[in-house]
């Protein structure tokens, strides 16, 4: 087999089958590129879930997270192992998305620069009709971490009065994301529409703590609800995600038990999720691969309250 067959002396490394090239790259300081592809490849099995069958944007790093980075949402040239879809456009137009669908399209993302995986809220063969919808926390410079955690806790005990169970995880960078599944899957103009009326109405609740406008200068002090990342075509990160931010810090799926451990959305990074899902028995997200809940029911109690 492949894998048994002698290496000759300066013949790069391969990961699921895909040739690293520029194995010893630093992308983050004390990090190469070898060690980013056997991060992914190690948490493979809780990562792929959350982004096979979904439109994909990434973030690529060619250079290393010190250099430039840039967002992409369509493919590159010299793909082999990456799925790609036709979809519509705002403009009506069809174009192509990256869709994975194994591990080996991942590694080759890898290979390709890819350090962020930013999946839709949608699979690739309904792109029409959400199955989440991801309430994105995102605390002004001035805000303690202490008030992001009781802001997430507060959108779950909303959440759960419109009979949605919500979960939650950290995104590696400042805030957290609380993202509610919806089986069966709703339209982007309901979920749109729902989503800012909630996020409106803890603004209304709480406006010293919340805020639902994403201009800048009402933000101090304030966390505001990010609803935006709910429309076709928007993504947030993919839960075991890398970011391209210092520290190599990791989007992480948690109970909700955990979150009053927690330090900051930083807390896990490249090292630390290997070892916790090493001790892990089951993703903290597993029961929401059989959760049924449907928007309908949650659309009318808020409208009746509002
Ligand atoms: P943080 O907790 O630091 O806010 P985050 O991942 O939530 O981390 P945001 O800036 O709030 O970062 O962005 C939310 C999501 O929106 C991202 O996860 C990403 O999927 C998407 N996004 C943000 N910026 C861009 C961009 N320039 N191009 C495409 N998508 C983006
Ligand atoms: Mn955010
Ligand atoms: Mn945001």
């Amino acid at each position: 087999s492949a894998k048994s067959r002698p290496k000759r002396a300066n013949e790069p490394p391969s990961v699921r089958g895909i040739t690293i090239t520029h194995p010893e790259r630093e992308v983050y300081p004390g990090i190469t590129k070898l060690q980013v592809a056997q991060y992914y490849d190690a948490v493979m099995d809780w990562f792929l879930p959350g982004v096979r069958g979904r439109p994909l944007s990434i973030l690529r790093c060619p250079e290393g997270t010190q250099s430039a980075c840039f967002f992409q949402k369509h493919p590159m040239a010299g793909m082999k192992h990456v799925e790609q879809v036709m979809l519509k456009e705002g403009s009506g137009a069809k174009r192509a998305y990256l869709c994975p669908t194994d591990g080996a399209s991942i590694i080759e993302l890898v290979q390709f620069g890819v350090i962020e995986f930013h999946p839709w809220g949608a699979m690739a063969a309904s792109p029409d009709k959400a199955d989440r919808i991801v309430f994105d926390l995102d605390p002004a410079d001035d805000v303690p971490w202490e008030r992001v955690v009781s802001a997430a806790r507060t959108t779950r005990r909303l959440l759960e009065r419109l009979g949605l169970a919500s979960f939650v995880r950290t995104t590696g960078g400042k805030g957290l994301h609380v993202v509610v599944p919806l089986r069966p899957a709703a339209a982007w103009t309901e979920v749109e529409t729902f989503a800012k009326a909630f996020a409106m109405s803890m603004a209304q609740a709480q406006p010293e703590e919340f805020v639902a406008v994403s201009a800048k200068a009402r933000r101090r002090g304030r966390i505001f609800i990010d609803y935006l990342r709910n429309g076709r075509g928007a993504t947030s990160v993919a839960s075991y995600s890398l970011r391209a931010r210092d520290g190599a810090p990791v989007a992480m799926p948690l109970r909700w038990e955990e979150l009053g451990k927690l330090a900051g959305g930083a807390a896990f990074d490249l090292r630390s999720t290997v070892a916790r899902l090493k001790r892990l028995r089951r993703d903290p997200w597993s029961e929401m691969a059989s959760m049924k809940q449907s928007l309908a029911h949650a659309m009318r109690v808020i409208s009746q309250h509002s």
